[in-house]
């Protein structure tokens, strides 16, 4: 595919690097942001799982931009991945598995006598393409991501984190209501209709009387099968809220590369290229030949392979539907 194929195809990966954010993603926080005004009167927040690093540059810019060298100070972002991630003026990294207590220690400990005001949480897991599979991780990542926040955030604040409406959805959702009045999941215009990715809003931060924050709350739990155990009194209806101007550019569709008029298109590089990818290694070991050359066995499997192409098709399109 061509460079510019691809801007085509995806406007919001040109809009990005046109606008100098490091992913398309930072359109999503800030669409969330212009439904839910979620930054107001924000000055301590947390971004968990943050790399490359869009959703902290949306909140350096946001929550720092037109303020005094005074007021900056007092502004603290946190941002958490297990990838390293290039520096950001105005936010501190940790790198680390928020699954972890380690790491979540790590986080609370920068928060020592302060509460958060916000916690953002856009983890996703490596995808498998096995929906079960990468459904689960990202309950888990979710769940842990709300384990921290009940050390960190300060009653009446708000938390927002990636979902994917799977199974699990309806256990999740109440899950959040425990700690929150108001949980909303949203959809901004930016994130493809063709994902089952969205965003749990959550406000108004509220622990039930008496809760100690704990990091060893249990995650989802193994024996619970499906959201046909949350039924008659139980179940729940989960509200969901489509966000994003209706003028805003429509992720599902490709456009041309004409998008403004007058203006000539001009490809443009990423705005931040990967500091420390997982697939370097491999990419090293490419080059210096040290990736198996296929044998006569490895080749007939490959025929193998090229036969059952169903199976490598559903991979595919598994991986496709996440939008990350
Ligand atoms: N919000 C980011 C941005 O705007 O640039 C994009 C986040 S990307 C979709 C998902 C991130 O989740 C990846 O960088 C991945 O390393 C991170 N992640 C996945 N599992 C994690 C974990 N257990 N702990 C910390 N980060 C994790």
């Amino acid at each position: 595919m061509g460079r510019s194929s691809k801007d085509k195809r995806d406007v919001y990966y040109r809009l990005a690097k046109e606008e100098g954010w490091r992913a398309r993603s930072a359109f999503k926080l800030m669409q969330i942001n212009d439904e839910f005004n979620i930054f107001e009167g924000v000055t301590k927040v947390v971004d968990l799982c943050a790399a490359p690093g869009s959703w902290s540059q949306v909140l350096s810019k946001k929550l720092r931009a037109q303020k005094s060298d005074e007021e900056k100070e007092s502004v603290k972002i946190v941002a958490v991945d297990l990838q390293a991630m290039a520096p950001l003026p105005g936010v501190i990294q940790i790198q680390g598995d928020i699954t972890k207590l380690s790491t979540a220690n790590k986080i609370v400990d920068h928060f020592s006598g302060e509460e958060a005001d916000l916690v953002v949480c856009d983890g996703a897991p490596d995808v498998t393409g096995l929906h079960d599979i990468d459904e689960y991780i990202q309950a888990q990542l979710l769940l842990a991501a709300l384990n921290i926040t009940t050390h960190v955030l300060r009653k009446g604040g708000n938390f927002v984190a990636k979902i994917f409406r799977g199974k699990d959805v309806s256990l999740l959702y109440s899950q959040l209501r425990i700690f929150f009045p108001v949980v909303t999941i949203s959809k901004p215009r930016s994130s493809r209709n063709s994902s089952i990715e969205a965003f749990v809003v959550c406000q108004n931060y509220s622990p039930p009387t008496g809760y100690t924050p704990t990091m060893v709350n249990p995650l989802l739990d193994h024996s619970y099968t499906d959201f046909n155990q949350l039924e008659g009194v139980n179940r729940v209806i989960v509200p969901f809220l489509a966000c994003g101007d209706l003028s805003a550019y429509d992720s599902d569709r490709t456009y041309g590369l004409d998008i403004r008029e007058g203006e000539e298109y001009k490809y443009l590089p990423p705005t931040q290229s990967p500091i420390n990818p997982p697939y370097k290694s491999a990419v090293d070991l490419k080059r210096n030949d040290g990736i198996a050359k296929p044998t006569q066995s490895n080749s007939n499997s490959k025929q193998l392979d090229a036969e059952n192409s169903d199976a490598t098709d559903t991979v595919t399109q598994g991986v496709a539907n996440m939008d990350i």
